[in-house]
């Protein structure tokens, strides 16, 4: 069987492809709905906390301005199914917003936001490489004292161990070169903010690093259409599995992934009717 080949690729889909061909398969070809997870809501909570505090005037992007901007994310979050289908009783409700608060406490002890010269906060851009679209959404973009720009991202997680450092990177070299193609400037960094630790990992573009987004891009976006194409799509094991949505009709788990179409979203309808 093929499937459409997608026209467009985000980090994000970069990423899911080459660590798992299968899963990408479910989400990002047929689209099957997916429960959501803790940490992901929360980190889209707190990215939203975070554009919400830059929305206020420089001089009054304080801590006490942050915690009404969560309290404004709080709310808009509460009738989300991304939240609601969550189940949290109030111990871990109460557990999930407090946790939220402390990330972005955290995210006071690593910069002052009264000194950052934001241009941009959600940023869409994209731009056509090779026949396809490349698209990414930067958290916020800066300017720096000589006015050059810098990319932001923030990340709810820990910072990754040295030797992975380089890998966690390779989403925002993709920004520097969609800043490079959409703005015709190439960030003079980019920095990722790990507001669980404290952590910034800081990296500079290269002539090089840009050019390695669009021939990495490029060749996974073959492997992609190859796969399309053939309809095989490899799964593949390793410790994502214990947190795979789709696990149920996963070959490499005795699944049957044609079942997956029928089956994810009455899963999904089961459990937003608490069943
Ligand atoms: S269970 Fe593992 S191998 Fe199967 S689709 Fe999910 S991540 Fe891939």
């Amino acid at each position: 069987m093929s499937y459409p080949v997608p026209n467009s690729l985000s980090p994000s889909r970069v990423g899911a492809f080459t660590s798992c061909p299968m899963a990408f398969r479910f989400s990002s070809i047929e689209r099957l709905p997916e429960p959501p997870s803790v940490a992901a809501t929360k980190g889209s909570l707190v990215h939203r906390a975070l554009e919400l505090l830059y929305t206020y005037p420089t001089s009054e992007r304080t801590e006490g301005s942050a915690r009404v901007a969560l309290d404004q994310a709080e709310t808009e979050y509460r009738s989300d199914p991304e939240f609601t289908l969550l189940f949290l009783d109030s111990a871990a409700d109460r557990a999930f917003f407090d946790d939220a608060w402390t990330l972005v406490q955290s995210y006071f002890r690593m910069e002052d936001p009264t000194t950052v010269r934001d241009i941009g906060l959600e940023l869409r851009l994209e731009a056509p490489v090779a026949g396809l679209t490349l698209r990414g959404i930067i958290d916020r973009l800066d300017l720096d004292d000589q006015g050059g720009l810098v990319v932001n991202d923030y990340k709810t997680g820990r910072a990754p161990s040295p030797q992975y450092q380089q890998k966690s990177l390779s989403g925002v070299h993709f920004y520097s070169f969609l800043c490079e193609s959409v703005l015709g400037r190439t960030p003079v960094s980019i920095r990722l903010l790990y507001l669980r630790g404290g952590d910034i990992i800081t990296a500079t573009p290269t002539e090089q690093s840009v050019r390695f987004i669009t021939t990495r891009a490029t060749a996974v976006w073959k492997a992609i259409e190859k796969a399309c194409v053939t309809g095989e799509f490899r799964p593949n094991q390793g410790p994502l599995c214990n947190s795979c949505s789709f696990r149920a009709w996963c070959p490499a788990f005795g699944g049957d992934p044609a079942r997956a179409a029928i089956e994810a979203p009455l899963a999904l309808a089961r459990l937003g009717a608490g069943e």
